[in-house]
């Protein structure tokens, strides 16, 4: 009899809390029954995690687009990747790979009546790697590069400010600020390596570390003609500081705010009166951006993004996790700047 294991939500941090290891648990639990008519049985090979998840550890989620995890229930994340182990689904045979980017539950293995957010993986597209359906060809990617296209009004030899850049929608977005043409794209992570991964391997003009660097001086050294866009992943002080250096008429993307995640502040959380004088005199544009307004848009883009990783232009990174049991930690890492592009955990291979 095949072993079936799942993650259970034990307890809430608190709003005001940092999640913690202990807010997860890996049990054991049966494995799927028999399939019913339009069923399939899925293997789970690869789970993504994402900082959005972690409204969903509140009692109430301050957002409409999902709902709180209940204690004792599985997790349900969003993303995930899996193999078709029995089918009873004209549209699925057994061995196809299929993915989804909503609502995909931490279990080895379930059962799952397969509704449109559910699509078989193009393996073409993916170039073999099928975790890539998760970072650079998910909703990730998707995040910035609609993030950049559709709120970042770029312009050739603008220069970009990336928040959050070393991480899975930071170090795509600075890849596709160069390839729209921008003159100098300068990130800001939490890590020396994480500088010089951005740097060196992902060819940004510069990085700044926002733990041991002066931000403001750094900026001013890195972006001698003012800043044009800023895509924005973390808010709070490190944003107040890029937006005092913004120029006339500029746009922030507002991406997300992760550094409040853990306060108990509405989204997007208010801005101090400083910051938003700044805004209105200098005319700089920020409007909330959500990936899920553009789904009209995922097909051309996600066609964009593969001719870019097929042909080389974009480099991805991902951070793995070992095992479904190391999924609760894998959150709880990411949450601390533990990951340098896309934080994924292997639940199996194929
Ligand atoms: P990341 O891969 O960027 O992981 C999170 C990173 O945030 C960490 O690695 C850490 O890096 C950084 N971080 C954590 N705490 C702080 C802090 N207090 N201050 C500054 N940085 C911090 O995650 P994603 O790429 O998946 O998500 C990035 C952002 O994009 C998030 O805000 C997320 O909510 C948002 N998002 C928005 C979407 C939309 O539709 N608008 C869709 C998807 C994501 P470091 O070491 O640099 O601190």
């Amino acid at each position: 009899m095949t072993e079936n294991h799942y993650i259970v939500f034990v307890s809430r941090p608190g709003v005001n809390g940092e999640p913690k290891e202990e807010n997860f648990r890996f049990e054991q639990c049966p494995y799927p029954a028999d399939l019913q008519k339009d069923e399939v049985l899925i293997k789970t090979l690869y789970l993504s995690v994402d900082p959005a998840l972690r409204c969903r550890m509140n009692e109430s989620t301050g957002v409409d687009y999902v709902g709180p995890w209940q204690i004792g229930e599985t997790i349900e994340g969003f993303g995930g990747v899996g193999s078709v182990v029995k089918s009873l689904n004209p549209e699925f045979v057994e061995g196809d790979l299929v993915c989804s980017q909503y609502g995909w539950p931490w279990k080895e293995y379930f059962i799952r009546k397969p509704d449109k957010s559910f699509q078989k993986v193009d393996k073409t597209l993916v170039g073999g790697k099928i975790s890539y359906c998760l970072s650079v060809l998910s909703l990730t990617g998707l995040t910035s590069y609609l993030g950049i296209t559709e709120k970042g009004h770029l312009q050739p030899l603008h220069t970009l400010v990336i928040s959050g850049a070393a991480g899975a929608c930071g170090s795509l977005a600075g890849q596709f600020g160069h390839l729209k043409g921008c003159g100098r794209v300068i990130g800001i992570c939490g890590s020396d390596e994480k500088c010089k991964y951005l740097t060196d391997e992902l060819e940004f003009n510069g990085a700044i570390n926002y733990k041991t660097q002066n931000i403001e001086d750094e900026l001013c050294k890195h972006c001698p003609k003012g800043i044009d866009v800023y895509f924005d992943n973390v808010g709070g002080e490190i944003s107040d500081q890029v937006i005092k250096q913004m120029n006339k008429d500029s746009h922030v993307i507002l991406c997300g705010q992760i550094s409040v995640y853990n306060k108990d502040v509405p989204y997007p959380p208010p801005i101090p009166e400083e910051t938003q004088q700044c805004l209105q005199q200098n005319n700089i544009t920020r409007e909330r951006f959500l990936v899920l307004n553009y789904p009209e848009k995922f097909d051309e883009s996600l066609k964009q993004i593969a001719e870019w990783l097929l042909s080389g232009k974009i480099k991805v990174k991902e951070t793995i996790a070992e095992g479904l049991v190391n999924a609760g930690p894998a959150f709880v890492s990411m949450m601390r700047g533990g990951n340098i592009g896309k934080q994924l955990i292997r639940v199996a291979s194929l």
